[in-house]
């Protein structure tokens, strides 16, 4: 028995997702073989975690990435048996529940490599900062955290499997960052080399990099919003037919006309200068939908664009239909792939001033999500 269609829901294709993975594996094997991990963190960037992670299984991700061991201990209790790399673990983590569920843990400093030694043997690998001035050791820190490493290595704690970094600015690759942290990297794997590790993999591309900059692949790349199809810099998804997965959609409450003067929601930001059409749609800053989309994003009902009008509520928006009545239950779409003409969460992002990053992992609240 399927029940009522739901008010408002989160449709995510999984074939979009396995696509969008089997292109980014095929695009970074071009000169030699590169591991994809698909980034999976902050439920699948809203996506469904576990149902992503199983179709980027399916399309050839060789590894899965998560910030948290909670989170990878969940893409664990799920059946995933993979390689998996978490990140962000702090002192006090649990890592021996992640060094038993076989998922390998990122170090930044001693005192968390102790840890983790005390509860090993443990496959470990480590972060180093090139230039984000986020999570992972400083350049003045490398070699203790790389002697440190080989000591527990030859003590058989610990197996040093990864040396990596991250970027700051490869969605912009002119912006000067880029060279310097990709040479900062290589001299952060040289002074691992001199203190006698020999890690499997070394990393440092997110979907940017993967797509931008070859130079930058090393044994392996960490794509996030790329796997969902979203664009990891301007223009580039479209070039490589990349699918976004995410499709918001609603189902109209109601339509009604109303008069030239009328104000439309809370403060009447938007005030009708014609007689017109508005339509309730059953989704709100309560759903994830940002307020700031109220007079900037609009979206789709029937076969056209229509411009969301005031603010933003907590369960509903309102939209301009521009003198048509369509009767309650029409299919609304806020954003989707953009086949038929929809909005995107790029659309959306560029609208409300974001990136299609927080679109996209924010959604959710009391829409209902289905994978198909
Ligand atoms: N690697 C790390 C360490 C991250 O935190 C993230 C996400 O922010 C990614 C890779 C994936 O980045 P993107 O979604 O830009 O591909």
């Amino acid at each position: 028995m399927t029940g009522p269609a739901p008010r408002a829901e989160i449709v995510v294709d999984l074939a979009a997702v396995r696509h969008n993975v089997r292109v980014l594996k095929d695009l970074v094997s071009v000169d030699g073989p590169v591991q994809l991990m698909t980034v999976v963190k902050a439920d699948g960037y809203g996506h469904g975690m576990v149902e992503v992670a199983a179709a980027a299984r399916d399309g050839g991700a060789d590894w899965l990435g998560v910030a948290t061991i909670e989170e990878a201990l969940a893409l664990r209790a799920a059946g995933d048996a993979g390689p998996l790399l978490c990140w962000l673990s702090a002192p006090g983590d649990d890592f021996a529940a992640a060094v038993a569920a076989g998922v390998e843990v990122t170090a930044y400093t001693v005192a968390e490599l102790d840890e983790i030694a005390a509860a090993g043997p443990a496959r470990v690998q480590l972060k180093v900062d090139t230039g984000l001035s986020r999570g992972g050791a400083p350049r003045a820190e490398w070699d203790r955290l790389f002697t440190a490493a080989a000591a527990h290595e030859s003590a058989g704690r610990i197996s040093v499997t990864g040396v990596w970094s991250h970027f700051a600015a490869s969605d912009e690759p002119e912006h000067p960052a880029n060279d310097r942290q990709e040479a900062a990297f290589r001299d952060a794997l040289a002074a691992a080399d001199r203190a006698g590790l020999d890690p499997e993999v070394t990393h440092l591309a997110n979907s940017a990099a993967a797509v931008l900059r070859p130079s930058s692949h090393f044994d392996l790349v960490r794509c996030g919003i790329a796997s969902y199809g979203l664009d990891p810099a301007p223009g580039v998804t479209p070039r490589l037919g990349l699918r976004p997965a995410m499709t918001v959609r609603a189902r109209l409450l109601m339509s009604k006309p109303i008069d030239a003067g009328d104000g439309v929601s809370y403060g009447h930001t938007w005030v009708a200068d014609r007689a017109t059409s508005v339509g309730v749609v059953p989704a709100g800053y309560g759903e994830g939908i940002p307020r700031a989309a109220g007079n900037t994003a609009s979206v789709w009902v029937g076969d056209s664009r229509r411009p969301i009008r005031g603010r933003v509520c907590m369960d509903q928006l309102v939209v301009d239909l521009h003198g048509e009545l369509p009767p309650s239950g029409t299919e609304v779409v806020l954003f989707g792939p953009g086949d038929r003409g929809e909005p995107t969460a790029q659309d959306w992002a560029e609208a409300v001033g974001t990136i299609s990053y927080e679109i996209v992992t924010r959604v959710g609240g009391r829409l209902t999500r289905r994978h198909v």
